[in-house]
């Protein structure tokens, strides 16, 4: 991945009497920190009260022994956050906890709704939610789904114990677009999925309790066992009788394809593949699709690694390493601007000239959104004496706006967006450029190629999206500048 993108938030969630659940969502946020470094936050309950933590920052910053302690229970959910520039503050941190009379519920989301100002005119009318909702919060859709549940949780007590999950039964179909939540009340552990499944989210077993987790290497961490994803359309409800399952709506798979390409770790395992595995097979497929007469291969580190390796076996060239990451370093899209990226990408990455010079590289990475990384990889490159550079990516084109929990801005900043594959091959000056094909793509996942969303690289989105939501423009917009600017 170039210049990032935001990733998609990771959610965890732990139901495990006797065991102390805060310290292991601790630990399954922090396997989930990739997906979110921007604030994190556990809520927990013994069974009387819902105590949440949460602040600004990574998962090791905000949690320590002494903020660990309040969060006492037999249940826990916890969250960590990515955002969009401009939407960085406390007030956007998760999990979100409404009070509902003597009860409360807390709420992590993964992804985003796409039919937020439907909602927000329903909730208009609600006391302490009049104010219009701000799309460019991109919480937002976060704070509608807590208040449309308070409100048919207070409008159906039935006093069975089961408020939370009655309420969420009539909210969940009115909800339209991208949702992994985590919730829980004081007693129950619940999961959920929208009836795409944009995002993933597993369910695990532990000798004494239950697991909810965007990925199963969040499992491993603490021990768990993966038992199998919560279904698309699917809400898992964890109690002290065990799990049940209630369906809201009927599945159309449609897992976000760069979960495959990028988002998810690696160790993961999505549609029952070993991620890394099938990054590999991607590279396999790049080789073979786009054979260049080349002395080394290497990766664009680390989001290329596996890709490379891949290509490397398929094409029988050496891999090799060209590039080092400063692994001490904090990932570059925290700089707001993008002349700030750019300088990052020096703070980032650094060149191994011994293993560049005179050498003809192919040099693969997993996408290339922006484009300003890219570029300078290839001009350290050339710098440090590489004689040819052809550029290998291992996903199509990024070209159309995600409006499912990923940020990618307005379509005007995706370099691909308006540029042919020979113009962005100019733009980041390499010798060669060519993109894994969309079915080779599907292919190397080893899952049907109807089960994903792949509406950046194609165009075509599985539901309807607005057509600007503030924080993704759907409509074409010219390049406005030159591309030094990119
Ligand atoms: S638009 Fe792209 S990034 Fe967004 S969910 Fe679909 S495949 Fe994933």
């Amino acid at each position: 991945m170039d210049s990032h993108i935001g990733e998609a938030c990771g959610v965890f969630g732990v139901y495990a009497p006797g065991q102390p659940v805060a310290n292991l969502v601790y630990l399954g946020l922090y396997a989930l920190q990739h997906r979110g470094q921007e604030s994190a936050g556990i809520a927990a309950s013994d069974g009387q009260t819902i105590t949440v933590v949460k602040d600004m920052g990574l998962v090791t910053q905000v949690f320590d022994e002494r903020r660990l302690a309040p969060l006492d229970g037999h249940l826990a959910i916890g969250h960590v956050r990515y955002s969009t520039t401009g939407s960085s503050n406390w007030g956007n941190a998760q999990p979100v906890y409404r009070s509902v009379g003597d009860a409360g519920f807390a709420l992590g989301h993964n992804g985003n709704l796409t039919n937020t100002e439907r909602l927000a005119s329903d909730l208009g009318m609600l006391p302490g939610f009049a104010a219009p909702v701000s799309d460019a919060d991109s919480t937002s859709d976060s704070d509608l789904v807590a208040e449309l549940i308070a409100r048919e949780y207070r409008a159906t007590l039935r006093s069975d114990g089961r408020d939370l999950e009655n309420a969420l039964e009539r909210v969940l179909p009115s909800l339209e677009g991208a949702f992994s939540f985590v919730m829980m009340d004081e007693a129950h552990l619940v999961g959920v999925r929208d009836r795409h499944g944009f995002r993933p989210l597993v369910l695990g077993r532990l000798d004494d309790g239950w697991v909810v987790a965007s990925e199963t290497a969040a499992l491993d961490i603490i021990g768990a066992h993966f038992v199998r994803e919560v279904e698309p359309g699917e809400m898992v409800v964890v109690d002290a009788n065990g799990v049940r399952s209630h369906r809201f709506a009927e599945a159309t798979p449609k897992l976000c394809l760069f979960e495959f390409v990028y988002f998810a770790r690696p160790d993961s395992e999505l549609y029952g593949q070993r991620v890394h595995l099938a990054r590999q097979r991607m590279g396999e497929e790049l080789a073979r699709q786009a054979p260049v007469a080349a002395d080394m291969v290497m990766p664009v580190p680390e989001s290329g690694v596996p890709a490379a390796q891949g290509f490397a076996r398929a094409s029988g060239i050496p891999y090799g390493d060209g590039l080092v990451k400063n692994r001490y370093v904090g990932r570059t899209f925290i700089q707001p601007t993008q002349r700030e990226r750019g300088l990052g990408v020096r703070m980032k990455l650094n060149p191994l000239p011994e293993n560049i010079k005179g050498k003809r590289l192919v040099v693969v990475d997993d996408s290339i959104v922006r484009g300003t990384t890219t570029r300078q990889v290839v001009a350290m490159l050339r710098e440090a004496g590489a004689a040819e550079v052809h550029f290998r990516v291992s996903s199509p084109p990024y070209r159309w706006p995600c409006f499912f929990g990923m940020d990618t801005g307005r379509r005007s900043e995706l370099l691909a967006a308006d540029l042919s594959v020979g113009e962005i091959r100019d733009y980041i000056n390499a010798d060669s450029l060519a993109y894994l094909e969309l079915e080779r793509l599907t292919a190397a996942t080893g899952a049907a190629p109807s089960a994903f969303c792949t509406a950046c690289l194609s165009g075509e989105y599985p539901v309807e999206v607005p057509r600007s939501d503030g924080k993704h423009v759907l409509e074409v917009v010219d390049l406005t500048g030159p591309l030094s600017q990119l």
